[in-house]
């Protein structure tokens, strides 16, 4: 096929992260085509779905790097983006203890870091004042960060896309990018596993992947290697004991072990951060858990085993500079060897905060070079969809005299009815996997893991989208959760 007869995009991003969807969505405010080519079945599906999400203050970043300046900016935008976007956010502060004079002296650096890169809030709390923020912590003195807070990162990757799709940027899932060349008309033609694509700019916001595909776009020779952080997710029940996320002083290069909060109520313990070349391998190691236990009892010591519901780790891709050390996010432009292509290389931590900021410089660089035009029926806000736990008994009511679907709580640990899982699975962006419903309601996400609920949301699945349950995926494309019938059908009904 002649490249020309390839429908035009304006703008194809690569990758569905919370940085892709975060450039999505900030692009459809100007009339512009725009797709974003994703490899996995759905948004959020790496390191922006395995993160501790906390919205940074911005103090632990060198000063006049990207990383201070576009997380300062993120975490400012995040209170508005929440009541657009409907995802849930607190503003809960976080403190950084410490009990020696070193330590001390470390966290007024920190301080002083933070206030030149714009971040307020910031002031050294006695260990009385400590107490009275965290009662539960072991430590003489903190920098307490009043402006630090938590969110929900599953559910600001998908609210960010689901409200670009809303503005009209189209979404292709399964859709792995395995080639990119640039026509004589400078147009770029982008090939993935099952289809091409053409456009006039591309955004390389592809993650773990940021570095295979500069090497598509010309601009080759950047080094990534991961680093591998495991934690342990605690039962909700602890939750009241850790109001705000608690972390210990950070070296220049790891931000320490911490003991932070969910929005949703849950604790974590983590990470470890190991350096490794395997960009995809998720296990959790005994020994890391062991680790994680201990170090966390330093200042926390209320870790039980009996209350671990869950081990996760995500990976940061961490771009290694022309000096040999771990470099600022690389945002750029290469006019003279890819133009009209946006290259991100090293969004690591503090991404997630950073995401939308991060957008909005890119289409400001975008713009330098071409002005895009306002996009009128741009609408920010992104519809709500109720959460049956969170209402009054009223409301509560008045919903399941409207449907019964409201009166049947499919996961009795986090109270997710069947018409919030119908409505997920009914989302604006398409549901191909039970991940997508985990991600979109917390179902399978409580004290039972998915025990209880995981057999009746596969079902709802198979059947909203007419599949039979051998073509119903967890996760990831080949990753079916039944493979055959133990039992045969019964003519009579039923199974025998
Ligand atoms: C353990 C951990 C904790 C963290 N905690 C925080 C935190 O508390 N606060 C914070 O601000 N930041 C945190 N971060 C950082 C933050 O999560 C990341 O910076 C952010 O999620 C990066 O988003 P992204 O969109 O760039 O990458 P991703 O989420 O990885 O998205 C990239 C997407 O590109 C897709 N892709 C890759 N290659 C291709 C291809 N060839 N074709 C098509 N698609 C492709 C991938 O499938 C993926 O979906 C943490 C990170 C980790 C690992």
């Amino acid at each position: 096929m002649d490249h020309k007869d390839l429908q035009l995009y304006d703008v194809l991003i690569i990758g569905g992260g919370v940085v892709g969807s975060a450039c999505a969505r900030e692009l459809s405010r100007y009339r512009l085509r725009i797709a974003v080519l994703e490899k996995n079945l759905d948004v959020c599906f790496e390191t922006s779905g395995r993160n501790t999400g906390v919205c940074h203050g911005g103090f632990a970043y060198d000063p006049g790097s990207l990383k201070a300046r576009l997380c300062v900016e993120g975490n400012r935008m995040m209170g508005q983006l929440s009541e657009e976007l409907g995802f849930a956010f607190r503003r809960c502060g976080k403190v950084l203890v410490g009990n020696t004079e070193e330590e001390y002296a470390r966290l007024l650096e920190v301080l002083a870091q933070g206030e030149t890169n714009g971040a307020t809030g910031l002031r050294m709390v006695d260990e009385a004042e400590l107490h009275a923020l965290v009662p539960s912590v072991v430590g003489k003195f903190a920098l307490f960060s009043e402006n630090s807070g938590i969110l929900d990162p599953f559910m600001f990757t998908v609210s960010l896309a689901e409200n670009a799709a809303q503005n009209g940027a189209e979404y292709f899932f399964d859709n792995e990018v395995t080639g990119i060349r640039r026509e004589p008309d400078g147009t770029w033609v982008v090939q993935t596993l099952h289809a091409l694509f053409r456009a006039r700019w591309v955004i390389n916001a592809a993650g773990l992947g940021c570095g295979k595909i500069s090497d598509m776009l010309g601009i080759t020779g950047y080094k990534i290697i991961g680093s591998k952080d495991d934690y342990i997710l605690l039962d909700r029940r602890m939750g009241p004991l850790v109001p705000m996320p608690i972390y210990t002083v950070p070296s220049n290069t790891y931000m320490g072990i911490h003991v932070s909060c969910t929005v949703h109520g849950n604790v974590l313990l983590g990470p470890t951060a190991e350096a490794t070349d395997d960009l995809t391998y998720y296990g959790v190691a005994q020994h890391n858990l062991d680790y994680l236990y201990a170090e966390s009892m330093k200042i926390w010591p209320y870790v039980k085993r009996g209350d671990y519901i869950r081990t996760y780790c995500g990976i940061l891709p961490k771009w290694i500079d022309e000096n040999g050390k771990i470099g600022d996010f690389r945002i750029e432009i290469r006019d003279d060897i890819a133009p009209r292509a946006v290259n991100l290389v090293g969004i690591e931590s503090p991404g997630l905060t950073a995401s939308v900021a991060i957008a909005r410089y890119v289409i400001a660089m975008m713009q330098e070079r071409e002005p895009f035009a306002e996009n009128d029926a741009f609408d920010p806000v992104r519809p709500r969809r109720p959460r049956f736990a969170d209402l009054s008994p009223e409301e509560q009511a008045r919903l399941i005299a409207e449907d019964p679907d409201w009166g049947e709580v499919v996961c009795r640990c986090e109270k997710i009815t069947r018409a919030e899982i119908l409505s997920a699975i009914r989302n604006p962006l398409g549901c191909a996997t039970m991940t997508s419903v985990k991600y979109r309601t917390r179902s399978m996400m409580g004290r039972c893991q998915g025990g209880y609920c995981q057999m009746r949301v596969a079902k709802m699945l198979e059947e909203e989208r007419g599949i039979a349950p051998e073509e119903l995926v967890y996760m990831r494309r080949d990753g079916h959760p039944f493979f055959g019938r133990v039992r045969g059908e019964d003519p009579e009904g039923g199974t025998r």
